[in-house]
Formats: structure tokens, C-alpha cells, sequence
């Protein structure tokens, strides 16, 4: 579904410029005002992400009951199921890999020394102790309170488990609780297109309080990290995902930036994947022109599963940690942060600062554990902020990028090259 007239508009009217200009702005106040903004202006955001927050777990849910209702049994789910999992899998891949690289390459934590950097605390998510319990706990004993505690990955299963089982009730039922669930996404969407016309006003509360709050932290021995992570978003963003638009997906990766922008900059100001769902639906459906059925099934999955800019993150994090503690990680700790980094980035909540603390699930599983270890998170969280928000853009834009290349190859009409 196209929205014709979107173009149309004169440009401080469209609400990409809109959320740019918000931007522009927080970071003005932010800098120059500091708290008093915050204090005038920070609430706004707050609401905003509320608002987000609350449709979340209604649109998963319905989103995936009847993306996979709509895709039928059998075979086609099963092959939609491989695409979704596959592009998931490589693209993860391959941001891990050019994190690896660079951070070999680069070695920003050799003789880095981080002073009182390291005095910040880590905030307190729960980490799965060990990786296989994220497949366990994904499995929910308790579907309600998975849903009434937001718990995605145990929502995803549940939803996924209600949708197949849907597609083998007799038609009558099945029609019935179809039409029933996308009247329900349909609904969700609705109060998602409202909550989004107040994004400019949460975007200027939420860039004021953290440029104001983190501001310029202690670069210094952590600016090499920081750029090294940068340089690797960047290349995923700006070679790799292009380069599969282009190839895999024959499609102009600057119409596809372009049309998804909106959900870009949400991510951006956000820091959430899952709080930039309901945007980065309702771009890849309305203007990129995915199918509801491929975007319903793709994006809300990819939300919290596919995580490209965490996974870099979680690599390159491990190995600068190792990296300034002088423990050296030979070519099977390497291996094993690669596998481990994908796992992690799975796990991760699409929330601010998630990725920062599973890392601790990397660091454990190729030996590095102790205090040292908790120092040297507390002060890589000093500069967390910004990093949390080029991943989540990272993150976002991988999840529909997918969802595009796997719409072409769904054979869908209606994608928007232009
Ligand atoms: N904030 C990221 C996201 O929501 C996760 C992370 O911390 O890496 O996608």
C-alpha cells in the first residue's frame, strides 16, 4: 500500500524533516541549556516511549499470529520461515566478521589504560547465566505473564505456536480467528500511526536529555573503541547491506534508506528496536510496499532476533576487553566469541543498553570473568549512549532490509524502487 500523497506534502510538513529538525533541536538545547531543558522538555519523551512501549506486545503478538495465519501451512511457511532465518544468519555473520577484522586489525584496547572511566555501574538486566537457557527461556511456562511481562522471545514462540496451529483448524474456525487477529493488527497499527504524529515532540525530549546527561564523556582511551565500533556499523550500513539490496534484492539502496528513514531516526532517538517496531512496520508496508504478510512475519521477529549492530558490538566489545587486560585470544577463543556474539545478540532485548550487558555472556564464555571484567563494562558504559544508538539503527535497518529482499523473493508486486 502506497501513500500517494506523502511526497506531496512541502517538506517541513513530512515527518522525516520533522524528526530531523527535533533532532537538530535537542541537541542545541541539550548542549547549551543542559538540565533546565531537560526538565522543560524530557517529560515529552518519556511519554513518547510509554506510548511506543504500550502497543509493543499487542502488535507482536498479533502481528505474528496472523503474518503466519497468512502465509498458510506447510510448505510456504516453511520456506518463508528458511529466507527469514537464513538472511538472520548471514547478515548477523557478517557483521561479526568485519567487527572482527577491524578490531584485530585496529587493537583498541592494547595498552589502553582506563582510569576513572571504569567508575560508572552497570545497569541491571537480567542475563541468561548460560546460552542454552535462552532457548529453554524462550519457552514460556506461562504465555500471560510472558505477555504481561513483555518477555519477546517467550511471545514470539507463543505467537508462532498459535498461528501454525491456526492454519490447521477446519476454514470456518480458521477464517473466523484470522480475520480476527488482522482486525486486531489492523487496530494496533491505527493507535501506532496516532502515538508516531507526536514523534517530532519525543524525539526533542529524548536527543535533549541524552545529549544533556551523557553529553562529551571521558573520550580518550575509549574514543579508539568507539570509533572502531563506528567504522564497523558504518561498513555494514554503507557496503554490506547496500551490497545485498543491490545483488540479492536488485533494488536501489537509497530509495530503500529513503522510504525507511522515519523508522532510522527512531531508532536512533530511541535506542530500541522494539519501541521502533510499530514505525519500521508501517515504513516497509506504506512506503517501501512489503506485503503485510511478509513484513508481519519478518519485522517483528527481527526485532529481537536479528541484531546485526549488537552481534558487531558484542565481538568487538569481548575482544577489546581481552585486549586491555592483555589476554591474549587465540584462533578457537576467537571462534568462539564469534559464535557466542550471535547467540548473545539473539538473547538481547530490543531495549537501550541491552547489548552492553549481555556482553557479560561472551566475556564468560571464553574465560574472562572476575571484577576486572565489570570495571571495564562500567567504563565502556560511559560512552554507551551513542553506540547504543548507531546499533539500533544498524539493528533496524538490517531487519527490513531483510524484510524487503525477502518480499522480492516472495515474488511480491508493489515494492517501491522509485
Ligand atoms: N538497543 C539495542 C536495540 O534495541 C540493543 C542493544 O543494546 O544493542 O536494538
Amino acid at each position: 500500500m502506497q501513500n500517494p500523497g506523502i511526497d506531496t506534502q512541502p517538506f517541513y510538513l513530512r515527518l522525516h524533516w520533522q524528526i530531523a529538525a527535533a533532532m537538530v533541536a535537542g541537541i542545541l538545547l541539550g548542549s547549551l541549556v543542559g538540565d533546565p531543558a531537560v526538565t522543560a522538555v524530557g517529560w515529552m519523551g518519556t511519554i513518547f516511549v510509554r506510548l511506543l512501549r504500550m502497543v509493543i506486545v499487542p502488535l507482536i503478538f498479533t502481528s505474528i499470529v496472523s503474518g503466519v495465519a497468512a502465509v498458510g501451512s506447510g510448505s510456504s511457511l516453511g520456506r518463508l520461515g528458511l529466507r527469514t532465518f537464513f538472511y538472520y544468519i548471514v547478515t548477523s555473520f557478517a557483521a561479526i566478521l568485519t567487527g572482527l577484522v577491524l578490531v584485530n586489525l585496529i587493537g583498541p584496547g592494547r595498552g589502553a589504560d582506563l582510569g576513572p572511566a571504569s567508575m560508572a555501574t552497570v545497569p541491571e538486566i537480567e542475563t541468561p547465566s548460560n546460552l542454552a537457557e535462552i532457548f529453554v527461556r524462550m519457552i514460556p511456562t506461562n504465555p500471560v505473564r510472558a505477555l504481561a511481562e513483555g518477555d519477546m522471545l517467550a511471545v514470539i514462540f507463543f505467537a508462532l505456536v498459535v498461528g501454525v496451529a491456526l492454519t490447521r483448524l477446519p476454514t470456518t474456525r480458521f477464517d473466523r480467528l484470522r480475520f480476527l487477529f488482522e482486525d486486531l493488527f489492523e487496530l494496533m497499527m491505527k493507535i501506532t500511526g496516532g502515538i508516531i504524529r507526536l514523534a517530532p515532540l519525543g524525539v526533542l525530549g529524548l536527543i535533549t536529555r541524552s545529549v544533556a546527561t551523557s553529553g562529551v564523556q571521558s573520550f580518550g582511551p575509549l574514543g579508539v573503541y568507539a570509533l572502531t565500533i563506528v567504522a564497523g556499523l558504518g561498513i555494514h550500513v554503507l557496503v554490506t547491506l547496500p551490497l545485498l539490496l543491490t545483488t540479492v534484492g536488485r533494488m536501489n539502496p537509497l530509495v530503500h534508506y529513503r522510504n525507511m528513514s522515519e523508522a532510522l531516526l527512531m531508532a536512533f532517538s530511541t535506542s530500541s528496536s522494539s519501541a521502533t517496531l510499530p514505525v519500521t512496520l508501517r515504513c516497509a508496508e506504506e512506503r517501501v510496499g512489503v506485503s503485510n504478510r511478509t513484513a508481519s512475519f519478518v519485522l517483528p521477529m527481527g526485532a529481537t532476533v536479528n541484531m546485526d549492530g549488537t552481534a558487531l558490538y558484542e565481538c568487538v566489545g569481548v575482544i577489546f576487553i581481552s585486549q586491555v587486560l592483555g589476554f591474549g585470544l587465540d584462533f578457537s577463543a576467537q571462534l568462539t566469541v564469534v559464535i557466542t556474539a550471535l547467540l548473545a545478540s539473539i538473547g538481547a532485548a530490543g531495549i537501550p543498553s541491552a547489548g552492553l550487558v549481555m556482553i557479560f555472556v561472551v566475556t564468560e564464555s571464553v574465560g574472562l570473568k572476575g571484577p576486572e571484567v565489570g570495571l571495564i563494562v562500567g567504563a565502556m558504559l560511559a560512552i554507551d549512549r551513542p553506540l547504543d544508538m548507531l546499533r539500533t539503527v544498524t539493528n533496524v535497518l538490517s531487519d527490513s532490509c531483510g524484510a524487503a529482499i525477502i518480499a522480492v523473493h516472495e515474488g511480491e508486486a508493489g515494492i517501491n524502487e522509485s
